[in-house]
Order: structure tokens, then C-alpha cells, then sequence
């Protein structure tokens, strides 16, 4: 261990588990002075993943490793390589990229059913983009939909009307862009309310939004009613299909019952499909799909007057790794409509083990009808989801934890398909019921931050700031 860059570990009070490598391996708050062998840093860096990958690799963890296969991996990463220090932006040196994005684009929009715009309106045709994930789809429609609005209705004070369980990408695109997001209580059934979003439409909405699923429950918002809502103002819909826009179509193939969000109902204007989740893909690319290309020249960027020459630019980014562009087009070859029908029939069988598993537990209810991605809250008042979810914690598993209600959902993917892990799925649920019934101490751990009314909203951001400034603490 070079000792010019040890440093001595400073104690990081309530997250101090953010810094487990401070023990072990040197920190390094300046660049060392003498260049470290490759092997070295190679040793280093195997020795943290793969400690990192044993969480995932049991199938405990709720989402996130949405493939898990080893071969995989290592088909995407030899791939990356090929293209990995090559820039997206200088399309003279790198015309396959032009190639790969527009191919990847070609084929979610067939998958979503492009082809029914042409059937209505020949003119028209679904296009899009690839981003750097959904929040960026998202946020790039939401700019599009502004500036289609500012041009051709001249609204300057622009709304968005959607459910309240729509992604957080929405609250910060809106926050970005100056767009007064109008967030709707669901109905009964945990899925927007239409009505009541119909009431919240003014003169000023330019858009609606609905998920497909979304992330909470794993629900599939009534998009038939919302295409009529946005066809009868004129205003966008879109369908946040970054979850669900790459498994759902599948599930529909092998007969499971979807409600349609796709390009197949007249009023969706534009879809986020992250190829990053169940595309199989690397992290940082997602497919943002519009309508028409009136919508997508609103998102472009470009400007004529710098001195650095004419630029333009379709996204956030200015320049990205053609790595990433290349594994995303490999994942999607390498699988095909079999492999994703394939994913899809091993992830449903999981998510029914584990739903009829839930059925058999009177304290436990699944949330609405979902599919892949299922949501447990507890039945009975006394019973608190969050001790069942500290017990699940206890034996390895990951869930997400969810408020209004309480609750804690697990997204199946393909780990979840292993061997065994469903069933071991509902007997720990079944056993975390047992200890939450008494449970040894009063306050569930997992379910702090999801107090509610005894914690303050604003100290909670504090404290959620403060974490992010945590994780650029070396
Ligand atoms: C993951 C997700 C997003 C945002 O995607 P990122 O890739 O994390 O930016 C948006 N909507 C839903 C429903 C999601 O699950």
C-alpha cells in the first residue's frame, strides 16, 4: 500500500457502512505519485466486485441485476471494449454508431408496436432516441413536450398532469425544466385516476403521463382512457415504459392478461423503454420513442453561432462512449424475440410461485393485480410490513420499501428464476409474518425514513442530502 495515500479513516457517523473499503484498501483523496501496476489494481478491483456480487448472485435482491448471467456479462463487456473509447458525438469517425442507435430505435419501436402509427396516419412514423437511462427519456420528453407547447399552443406556464406513483424522473424533469408536474391521487385500485385527472387539466397542461408498470406496485395505469383524456384535449400522453416496455410485451405474447400502453392506442405520443432493465443491456442506455418527428426535433439541441463551429446534439450528453450503444445492440441480437420470450416465461413463473405464496398468508396482501412486480402490504393494523422486511433483511434478501401505504415490493428478474428461490421467497415471508407479530424492538429499522407524520418532510431531505454528500466522501 503506497503510504503517501493512506489516509486515516475518518469516522462517517450514521453512514459509516458507506465506507466499508476505508478498512481494507488505500484511500486516495490525490492522484499517487507513482503509477500503480496494472495487476495490481486489477487484483484489487476483483477482490471488491466479486464480494459485491455474492449480494445478487443468491437471487435475494429485489430488482437492480435484472440478467445475472455470467456468460452474458462477459459477452457484453468484450463487446463494450470493441467500442469503448470511441465518441458517439463524431458520427465522421464512428458511422457505426448511426448504425447500432438507429438499429436499437428501430427495433423497440417495432416491439411497441410503431407500426399501428403508420396504419392510422401513413405521414407519421415512430422515431427516437437513445439516452443514458429513463430518467433522461423521461426528462427529454417532458422538454419536448414544453417546447411543442410554447410553439404551437403558446402556453408559457406549462403542466403536467400524472398519478402520484409515477417515477421521480418526472418531479426532477419538471424541476429541471420549469414544468408545474400536478400529481394525482390513484383510485381504489392503486392505478391513476382518470377522472380525476381529467378534472386536473387546465388550459396550461401540455401533457399527461402514466407508467407501464409502474415502479411502486408493478401497475399498468388505464392507458386506454388516458389516450382518449389526451386525444380530446390535444394534448401528449406518455407511457413511462421504462420498467415494463421491455418485459410486458412478452408477457402479453405467453398470454397473460396486459392492459395496452403501447403505440397501439391512438393518444400515446411518446414511450421510455429502458433498455438497461429488461433489455438486458449495460447501465446508462435507455430508448426514448415518439410519436411523430415534429415531437423529437423538440428535444435537439443546436447551436450555429459558436466559435468552436456549428454543434448539435440529440440528448444531454455531448459525448458518450459508442460502448455502451454497441453492447445494448449485442444484448438485443444476442437474445432475440426467443430469448425475451424465453426471460419472460421463467420470470412469470417465478412472480406466480410468489404470488400464490402471498395468497396463502391471511396478514398479507398483494397491492392491485400486478404482474412481475409485486407489491406485499400488511392486512392487519397491528402488523407492521416493515418488521417483515427487517426479518427478510436478517436472511439476505433485498426489497424495496414503499409509503402511502406502507408496504415493500420485490421486482422478479432473472436471479429470482433460480432454483429454490421463489420457495424460499414465501417461506421467509411466511416466518417474517411470525416475527413481526413480536417483534423485539418497537420501531421497525427498515422502515425509518418511511415514518410519516413524526418526521418532519424537511428534515428528511436533510438527511437524504446529506447521504448524497456522503457518496462523494472518499
Ligand atoms: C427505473 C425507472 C425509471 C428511471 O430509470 P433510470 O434508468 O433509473 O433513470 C423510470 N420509471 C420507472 C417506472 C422505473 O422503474
Amino acid at each position: 500500500m503506497p503510504e503517501e495515500t493512506r489516509r486515516d479513516a475518518k469516522p462517517g457517523g450514521i453512514f459509516s457502512e458507506m465506507h466499508p473499503y476505508r478498512e481494507d484498501t488505500p484511500t486516495y483523496t490525490a492522484l499517487p505519485k507513482r503509477a500503480r501496476d496494472r495487476s495490481e489494481i486489477l487484483r484489487e478491483l476483483r477482490r471488491i466486485a466479486r464480494q459485491e456480487d455474492l449480494r445478487w448472485e443468491s437471487g435475494r435482491i429485489s430488482g437492480s441485476y435484472y440478467h445475472g448471467g455470467k456468460e452474458h456479462y462477459a459477452f457484453l463487456n468484450e463487446v463494450f471494449g470493441l467500442f469503448s473509447h470511441v465518441n458517439l458525438l463524431q458520427r465522421d469517425m464512428c458511422p457505426s454508431g448511426t448504425k447500432l442507435e438507429a438499429e436499437i430505435v428501430s427495433m423497440v419501436a417495432k416491439m411497441l408496436h410503431g407500426d399501428a402509427v403508420r396504419g392510422r396516419d401513413p405521414q407519421t412514423e415512430v422515431c427516437g432516441a437513445i439516452t443514458s437511462g429513463g430518467s433522461e427519456s423521461i426528462m427529454l420528453a417532458m422538454l419536448a413536450y414544453r417546447e411543442w407547447a410554447r410553439r404551437e399552443k403558446g402556453i408559457r406556464t406549462p403542466e403536467m398532469v400524472v398519478p402520484e406513483t409515477i417515477h421521480p424522473a418526472f418531479s426532477k424533469g419538471a424541476h429541471y425544466f420549469g414544468i408545474a408536474l400536478i400529481q394525482v391521487p390513484v383510485g381504489a385500485d392503486f392505478r391513476a385516476d382518470v377522472d380525476a385527472m381529467r378534472a386536473a387539466v387546465t388550459k396550461n397542461t401540455i401533457a399527461l403521463a402514466g407508467s407501464a408498470a409502474n415502479y411502486p406496485h408493478g401497475l399498468i395505469d388505464p392507458f386506454e382512457r388516458l389516450s382518449n383524456l389526451a386525444l380530446e384535449h390535444g394534448i401528449g400522453l406518455h407511457a413511462d415504459g421504462c420498467l415494463g416496455g421491455f418485459l410486458l410485451p412478452w408477457i402479453e405474447k405467453l398470454g397473460y392478461e396486459v392492459a395496452p400502453f403501447d403505440f397501439r392506442l391512438p393518444g400515446v405520443t411518446s414511450i421510455s423503454c429502458d433498455t438497461h432493465k429488461f433489455g438486458y443491456g449495460l447501465k446508462g442506455a435507455s430508448v426514448v420513442l415518439y410519436r411523430n418527428r415534429v415531437l423529437r426535433r423538440d428535444m435537439y439541441f443546436s447551436m450555429t453561432t459558436w466559435p468552436g463551429g456549428l454543434y448539435a446534439s440529440p440528448t444531454m450528453a455531448g459525448s458518450r462512449s459508442a460502448g455502451i450503444a454497441a453492447s445494448t445492440w449485442a444484448a438485443m441480437l444476442s437474445l432475440g424475440e426467443e430469448g425475451y420470450l424465453d426471460a419472460a416465461r421463467r420470470i412469470m413463473r417465478a412472480a406466480d410461485m410468489i404470488q400464490a405464496g402471498i395468497g396463502e398468508i391471511p396478514e398479507l396482501e398483494i397491492i392491485g393485480r400486478p404482474t412481475f412486480c409485486i407489491a406485499i402490504r400488511s392486512q392487519e393494523p397491528a402488523l407492521d410490513i416493515f418488521h417483515v422486511n427487517d426479518f427478510l433483511a436478517s436472511r439476505g434478501w433485498r426489497l424495496n420499501g414503499l409509503q402511502r401505504p406502507p408496504g415493500i415490493h420485490i421486482c422478479v428478474t432473472l436471479p429470482q428464476t433460480l432454483p429454490g428461490v421463489p420457495e424460499a421467497f414465501v417461506e421467509d415471508l411466511k416466518e417474517g409474518v411470525a416475527y413481526a407479530k413480536a417483534p423485539p424492538q418497537p420501531t421497525a429499522r427498515s422502515g425509518a425514513l418511511y415514518g410519516g407524520a413524526s418526521v418532519p418532510v424537511g428534515a428528511i431531505q436533510q438527511i437524504l442530502h446529506a447521504w448524497l454528500d456522503e457518496t462523494y466522501e472518499p
